[in-house]
């Protein structure tokens, strides 16, 4: 009877719809959910019509993709004003780099003789966002690599050390803390276990981070504990979430939820 404060939607990277979200986080028993589609904010009005239908509490909220130095750092941002012109150009201008991105590493899969027409690639997404999920489910419906070694061929064409990968250079983590909360929202730094380096969170406090995501599938028990602790040392917010993409065999809906949420919604003020 919890909430989900990380889910992604077809508008970014997951295969299901806001209403299709929506509907399995009912049957669920889930209290609400927050949609935070990776650098875009374009399913939220359908899920906020949604919610709005269905009586359900939907949460609106983002998560960048961000640098901080030589690391890849994800931010939430949640409950922020959605007219934000700063916030509203950034995001722009992130989709936009991430385009330019997505088209040279197809470019480069080219170059190595995989012959990946970039239409193919864009045909796969709903809204402007274009991320290597769609390049890779591109190269898949294409027949150019082989379903049954496709974790493999993930890594070996758009891992982190892949012939075509190109990393993301399109939003600095204290910028985007900075931005979302100048926006009236709450930060939330995602998964800090997978981030795995916990000497940075002090630079994201001060910088104006207000939570952590501790409850997240990936992180155990003890993992828990220890962000607990971490969160309660620094004031920040507990939040959690299951970063579902509604993808079998990955996280399921709710499977990493809190009870209450950690924060007042603007709309229930
Ligand atoms: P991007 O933000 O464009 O760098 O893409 C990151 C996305 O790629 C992740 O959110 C996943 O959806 C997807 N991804 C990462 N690793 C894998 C993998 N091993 N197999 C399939 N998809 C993956
Ligand atoms: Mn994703
Ligand atoms: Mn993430
Ligand atoms: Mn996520």
């Amino acid at each position: 009877m919890g909430y989900d404060l990380h889910v992604h939607s077809i508008y970014s990277d997951g295969s299901l719809s806001p209403r299709e979200l929506i509907e399995k986080a009912i049957l669920r028993e889930l209290e609400g959910i927050a949609l935070t589609d990776h650098d875009t904010i374009a399913g939220l009005p359908e899920a906020s019509a949604v919610a709005t239908e269905l009586n359900f509490t939907l949460i609106p909220g983002i998560e960048f993709t961000t640098d901080l130095g030589q690391s890849e750092v994800h931010i939430l941002g949640y409950d922020f004003n959605l007219h934000d012109s700063a916030l509203l150009q950034k995001i722009a201008a992130i989709i936009e780099s991430r385009q330019e991105r997505a088209r040279a590493m197809v470019q480069k899969l080219q170059r190595h003789g995989i012959d990946l027409a970039w239409e193919k690639v864009v045909q796969l997404t709903t809204s402007k966002f274009v991320g290597r999920t769609h390049i890779f489910q591109a190269l898949l419906a294409e027949k150019l690599i082989n379903p049954g070694v496709a974790k493999e061929a993930f890594h070996h064409y758009l891992g982190k050390h892949g012939l075509a990968y190109i990393p993301h250079r399109e939003i600095d983590t204290i910028e985007a803390i900075e931005l979302v909360n100048a926006a009236g929202g709450v930060t939330v730094l995602a998964h800090p276990g997978r981030m795995g380096n916990d000497l940075l969170i002090h630079k994201l406090v001060e910088a104006g981070l207000q939570g952590l995501e501790v409850y997240y599938p990936a992180h155990p028990p003890q993992m828990v504990q220890h962000y607990l602790k971490l969160a309660a040392d620094y004031g920040l917010l507990v939040t959690g979430g299951s970063d579902y993409h509604g993808i079998r065999g990955q996280n399921r809906l709710g499977e990493a939820q809190v009870e209450q949420l950690p924060f007042v919604l603007k709309s229930l003020l």
